[in-house]
């Protein structure tokens, strides 16, 4: 696999100059050809054994884009074929993240399992034709005779059961009469086809299961080959995208619809999205949940769109990643900076900035007036002037970042020191003139001067310092707990060696939670969900789940630069 480009603006132009991507060329020849009577009509086919993550994210901006973008429509059709797998909680979840990414869909919500009464009519019109026959060789014995890539398979002794025979069995088999793998209903096609797929796949198979929606009206489940085109067709899909992994399977799908003679939707494989520093895979995600790894499928380090979204990601940002992405051919892999830089970008625009000191040192203003408190303007966003500007606390003491002040500086340091002076953002110079130490020498306090000719904007002074610093007002201060999210993984294709455990490459340090941080007063009125620049320090949002009032809860959405692209260049040298 290759990296995609990891310049962004060249992502961004390659992009807008092919604003027609293979899909749309497909398309705009159907529509000119009138292959299907004008109409595109597409469907987000999703198996609700699992919650959907960014990989999904993209199919879902493909499909529901390209039926907005071609005034046509797409279905949300549940891929509910497995009982054993399947939960109605997958489903609930699956719902409300794809409204929340902004898509609404025509119909009601479509499931396979609508069609198995369907499906199983369709398998007695192929019995009937002969081009289907009951198997009553065991997993392993069809296993074993399916053959290689490069050797045809072994016919089964069973294949040539009359039509009759098979029809009895059949309904036996739907009627309960067997147990689990005793028989199962095949394709009659060709067990000597290079195509593996095509050597007599299984239709059918026994499942004395519950279904979730289906209870236990039924004991035979269609396998995906046998239900998907099938579900295509009668739901009048034009084009059926999928990934490439599918593109061993269209054959199939064709030979099914082309001998029940039904109409004929076309199935389109487009490369899946891969992640750099990120796992893809439901059953490996499906892993860290139940092994705690993480806290959840919402645990906001997961790539799911549900983390996302408790991590402080927005829609636009996610439909952005996926539209600069764009609709590949083959394989590749993108790098997870490009998934930071869209929610950077949008966050930019839309989040207020606010000061926030997440590892406090206090400092006292030794000629600041006592009991005085001035009322300081800050903006809210540079961005965006529409955006206003808000009044802060400023008194006698304060809170810094402990990080901002440095007892035996190095020579590019700017902030605070011993002697040194810098700016207070919206406020005035400071001078640091003592630190104070307990008795074991840790620093507890900062003891400056300030001087009062230097207020931001109003000050007469033009005395220029080399730094500036974030604070906030200790008596007005807000506590809060800050969760300081990083990538789950720290090794750029975690899944990529199969000798080796993925979760051998989890980042020891992908959540540090830090508590009793400080925040300008005004944050006591946020509310779940809101998202915030801290100056200097990154993007925030208040956790949808954990933040309660008088308990504020901040995830650390992003930071406000890519911290990782010194790593990775160190890597690379
Ligand atoms: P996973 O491989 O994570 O288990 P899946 O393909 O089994 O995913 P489905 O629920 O069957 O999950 O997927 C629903 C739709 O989403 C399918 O059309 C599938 O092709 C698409 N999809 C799944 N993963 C990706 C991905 N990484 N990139 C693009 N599309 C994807
Ligand atoms: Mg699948």
């Amino acid at each position: 696999m290759n990296f995609m480009s990891e310049n962004i603006n060249e992502v961004n132009n390659e992009n807008k100059q092919a604003s027609k991507n293979f899909i749309d060329e497909i398309i705009d020849e159907d529509l000119k050809t009138n292959k299907y009577n004008g109409r595109v009509h597409t469907r987000f086919p999703p198996e609700p054994n699992g919650y959907l993550h960014i990989g999904h994210a993209k199919s879902i901006c493909l499909n529901f884009g390209l039926a907005q973008k071609y005034n046509g429509s797409c279905n949300l059709r549940f891929d509910d074929t497995n009982p054993t797998k399947e939960e109605q909680e997958y489903v609930d979840s699956i719902i409300e993240d794809i409204k929340w990414l902004g898509f609404e869909w025509d119909n009601e919500v479509l499931y396979a399992s609508d069609y198995f009464q369907q499906l199983y009519e369709y398998a007695i019109r192929l019995i009937k034709k002969g081009k289907a026959y009951v198997d009553s060789q065991s997993a392993e014995e069809i296993k074993d005779t399916r053959g290689t890539p490069t050797e045809g398979g072994k016919e089964s002794p069973f294949r040539n059961r009359s039509v009759e025979e098979n029809l009895k069995l059949f309904e036996k088999m739907k009627a309960g009469e067997f147990k689990d793998g005793e028989l199962v209903l095949r394709a009659k096609i060709d067990m000597s086809s290079p195509n593996m797929n095509m050597r007599d796949p299984i239709m059918f198979r026994i499942r004395h299961a519950s279904h979730h929606r289906t209870g236990d009206k039924w004991c035979i489940y269609p396998m995906y080959d046998w239900a998907h085109g099938q579900s295509d067709s009668i739901e009048g899909i034009t084009h059926s995208i999928c990934t490439l992994e599918f593109e061993n399977h269209r054959p199939l799908y064709n030979w099914f619809i082309d001998e029940l003679e039904i109409y004929h939707p076309q199935q389109i494989e487009f490369a899946r999205l891969n992640l750099s520093y990120t796992v893809l895979s439901k059953r490996k995600l499906l892993q860290l949940v139940e092994e705690k790894t993480v806290s959840g499928w919402d645990d906001p380090r997961m790539p799911t769109i549900s983390g996302f979204r408790r991590r402080g990601y927005t829609p636009e940002s996610i439909r952005n990643f996926a539209d600069r992405v764009g609709v590949a051919r083959r394989d590749n892999v993108i790098d997870v900076s490009l998934l930071e830089f869209s929610i950077r970008e949008d966050l930019n625009k839309r989040a207020k900035r606010v000061m926030a000191v997440l590892n406090p040192i206090k400092l006292v203003l030794t000629n600041y007036p006592d009991a005085q408190i001035e009322e300081l303007e800050a903006v809210n966003n540079p961005e965006d002037p529409s955006m206003g500007s808000r009044m802060i606390p400023f008194s006698k003491e304060l809170f810094i970042e402990r990080d901002d002040f440095m007892e035996n500086p190095s020579k590019k340091f700017f902030r605070l020191s011993p002697g040194n002076e810098v700016r207070l953002r919206y406020a005035y110079i400071i001078k640091c003139e003592e630190v104070i130490k307990d008795d074991d020498g840790n620093m507890i306090e900062l003891r400056c001067t300030y001087d009062p000719e230097t207020r931001s904007g109003t000050g007469t002074s033009s005395k220029k310092v080399k730094g500036t610093i974030h604070w906030v007002s200790a008596k007005q201060a807000i506590n809060a707990e800050v969760r300081l999210y990083d990538r789950l993984f720290n090794h750029s294709d975690p899944d990529g060696d199969k000798e080796v455990d993925f979760k051998s490459h989890l980042n020891p340090a992908s959540l540090e939670v830090v508590t009793n941080c400080k925040l300008e007063p005004g944050l006591v009125n946020a509310s779940a969900g809101d998202k915030f620049q801290f100056e200097r320090l990154g993007y925030f949002c208040v956790d949808i789940k954990d933040s309660k009032e008088g308990n504020l809860v901040f995830n650390r959405t992003v930071t406000l630069k890519d911290s990782w692209a010194k790593i990775q260049k160190l890597d690379k040298s």
